[in-house]
């Protein structure tokens, strides 16, 4: 029976990253994971085909209206089969990345169904028959799955999720999204981009609940805009595929007809066939696997990291916890910051954010204040033609140390990084204010509302 110090069960950002660092810090370790490519949700479905699709999409809508500055180029053609071999490829690159980075650090790597059935022993379920693993320790980074919704009958072809929604062989006419979160508007835009009548259906008052209002509020306004067809308020009770068209009822109106429907309303972790059950293990009220601050579960020996426990469901939380979570078990320390992670949400403009909204102060009755700066005086955007969106700095009244940073604009999930450094390395907003900013870039926007937080803005 192969024997390991470490056995790391899913190959996300989490997992693969626990097993390289693992390897790093000089234990023997193995990863499973079920699926032939590396990479987990993230690069496999996720984060990069879909931002693989917004990238391109972007350009692609630019040439159709004509938009590039002191060219006029002629009528435009979609090639959808191109875009699609882009975004395999793109996949293709960042997958077997992880497989040579597996190579290099000495990871061994079995193919197949991981299923826990003592504290110290995986089975392996794969292509190869059943295979007994020995090991010190588990660490469980499975990942999470799309959430049903009551009512919706999945086919995963007119009725999907994500998955089919990065590879429609063919522009739909219309798309219905249930759901104004992250999938819904990062999906949406891309097949709005490319010519479908896209319908966005939100249960809550505002799209992008849980993000700082004003923004949202701005970023419903930008989308409207771009000819996305929002409605809030809205909760949807079933969606079926009948003769090829997907039908979408909701509370008090009409039902919609859709030659595509995507379910994008949140994820749920992934325990399926695990076998939590043989150890004595229980998951949390939303199907969540308990971990104390170490990242150590009920069994001392098993560990969890990732969308498979509490915290926000994102790919860089993931890693984060990945490398601590081994670091604790090798040398007894590690660190997660959980106050300067940011948030991303890739349309455009794009929308990013760090550290409190204003609801949040207001609801912790924390005073504070707030800078606020526009892309619109500012020279680089100018010359970029991108001009929509806002930077703002929200910061304790007292102390002047950052509490949040929201930014809607061009490339603000580049920006949010220096935003989230600063209250990593907990910053005032005059620290901020004070540092230089190369002229003319986007980032003197941060500048300017740091500047207008602490004190006041020179160039508006
Ligand atoms: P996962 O990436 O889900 O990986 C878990 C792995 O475990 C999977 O490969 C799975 O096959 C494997 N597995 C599960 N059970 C077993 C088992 N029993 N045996 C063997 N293998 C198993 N986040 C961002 O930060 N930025 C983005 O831009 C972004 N875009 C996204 C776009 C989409 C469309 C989606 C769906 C998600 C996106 N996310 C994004 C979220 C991000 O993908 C997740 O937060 C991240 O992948 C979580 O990493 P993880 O390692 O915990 O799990
Ligand atoms: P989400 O939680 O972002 O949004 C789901 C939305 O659906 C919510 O606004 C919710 O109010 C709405 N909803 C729920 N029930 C509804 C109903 N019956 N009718 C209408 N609307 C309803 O979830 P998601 O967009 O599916 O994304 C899942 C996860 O993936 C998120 O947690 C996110 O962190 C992650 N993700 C991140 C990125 C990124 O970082 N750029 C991109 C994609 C996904």
């Amino acid at each position: 029976m192969p024997k390991h110090q470490l056995v790391v069960i899913g190959a996300g950002p989490g997992g693969y990253v626990a097993a390289i660092k693992a390897a790093q810090l000089g234990l023997d370790v193995a990863c499973v994971e079920k699926e032939q490519a590396l990479g987990g949700t993230c690069l496999r479905v996720g984060c990069i085909p879909s931002k693989a699709l917004l990238d391109a999409s972007e350009k692609i809508h630019a040439a159709e209206l004509n938009q590039f500055i002191g060219v006029k180029i002629g009528q435009a053609e979609l090639d959808l089969p191109a875009l699609m071999a882009h975004k395999d490829k793109v996949v293709r690159a960042n997958t077997e990345g992880i497989a040579y980075l597996f190579k290099k650090n000495k990871v061994t790597r079995y193919l197949g169904h991981g299923k826990i059935v003592a504290p110290n022993k995986v089975v392996v379920e794969g292509p190869e028959g059943v295979q007994e693993l020995e090991t010190e320790r588990i660490l469980i980074a499975t990942g999470s799955k799309v959430a049903p919704l009551k009512g919706v009958e999945l086919d995963y072809d007119i009725v999907g999720t994500s998955d089919q929604a990065i590879a429609y062989p063919k522009v739909p006419e219309n798309l219905v999204v249930i759901g104004g979160g992250v999938i819904g508007l990062e999906l949406g835009s891309v097949w709005n981009r490319l010519g479908s009548r896209v319908t966005v259906l939100e249960y809550l008052p505002t799209i992008l609940g849980g993000m700082d209002g004003e923004i949202a509020k701005a970023a419903e306004k930008i989308f409207k805009k771009q000819g996305l067809e929002i409605r809030t308020g809205v909760r949807v009770t079933a969606a079926f595929a009948r003769d090829g068209k997907g039908v979408v009822e909701y509370e008090g109106g009409e039902p919609l007809v859709a030659d595509r429907v995507l379910l994008a309303t949140g994820r749920v972790p992934n325990t399926d066939g695990l076998g939590l059950e043989n150890v004595g293990l229980s998951t949390d009220e939303r199907g969540r696997i308990p971990v104390n601050a170490h990242y150590q579960t009920a069994v001392p020996s098993i560990f969890a990291i990732g969308d498979v426990i509490a915290g926000p469901m994102l790919a860089h939380k993931a890693e984060e916890e990945g490398y601590a979570a081994v670091e604790y078990m090798v040398t007894g320390y590690g660190h997660v910051d959980y106050n300067s992670i940011p948030n991303v949400v890739y349309t455009h403009p794009e929308i990013a954010s760090v550290g409190k909204t204003e609801e949040e102060l207001k609801a912790a009755e924390i005073s504070y204040k707030k800078g606020s700066f526009p892309f619109s005086a500012n020279g680089r955007a100018r010359a970029m033609n991108d001009t929509d969106g806002f930077a703002k700095i929200l910061a304790h009244a007292e102390t002047d140390r950052i509490l949040g940073v929201h930014i809607i604009g061009p490339r603000a999930g580049d920006l949010i990084a220096e935003a989230a450094v600063a209250m990593a390395f907990h910053a005032s907003s005059e620290d901020l204010a004070r540092a230089s900013h190369a002229h003319p870039t986007l980032a003197e926007v941060l500048k300017e509302a740091a500047l207008a937080a602490w004190d006041k803005p020179i160039h508006i």
